[in-house]
């Protein structure tokens, strides 16, 4: 890779060797990531998701974290976005969605996220309720990110 001009991350990426630093996946998980648009029912860890199913008596497709967002349609994608949406029941479950979702993407390097979320999901409760829970989650504190690789004065270009 040549480290003195811009770099196209695709090309990079395709081109990379493991004994290539700058594509490290350590390196690539401590980078600063800024999220611009993001369905909060849909990074729901899916530990999180299964427990909250269970609790509010929601039936998902598996308990097993490790199968739960395993599809192959965007029908079958969409059945299963829906019932994840639907274990969230109060407020407290936003919270416990919102924060465990930022926890887990601090760990991969994220600075930034904008959330959005489908009211209409969420039969139970009203829009306030919905609001109160996520903006709960701010009080927890912000969760632990890598720390932020050293300044290489490269440039990375999205291709
Ligand atoms: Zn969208």
């Amino acid at each position: 890779m040549d480290s003195t001009g811009p770099v196209h991350a695709r090309a990079a990426l395709r081109s990379s060797s493991s004994s290539d630093p700058w594509l490290s996946p350590g390196y690539l998980r401590a980078l600063p990531k800024a999220e611009v648009h993001c369905h909060l029912e849909g990074s729901v860890p899916p530990e999180v998701a299964i427990e909250l199913a269970r609790k509010n008596g929601v039936k998902l497709p598996t308990s097993n974290p490790e199968d739960l967002y395993r599809y192959s349609s965007l029908e079958e994608f969409l059945v299963l976005y829906v019932a994840v949406s639907r274990a969230m029941k109060t407020p407290r479950d936003f919270e416990m969605v919102t924060y465990s979702s930022l926890c887990v993407a601090a760990e991969g390097g994220l600075r930034y996220r904008e959330i959005a979320f489908n009211p209409s999901n969420h039969p139970d409760l009203s829009y306030p309720e919905m609001l109160a829970g996520i903006l709960a989650a701010e009080l927890l504190g912000p969760p632990a990110a890598p720390e932020s690789p050293e300044p290489t004065g490269e440039k990375v270009e999205a291709a």
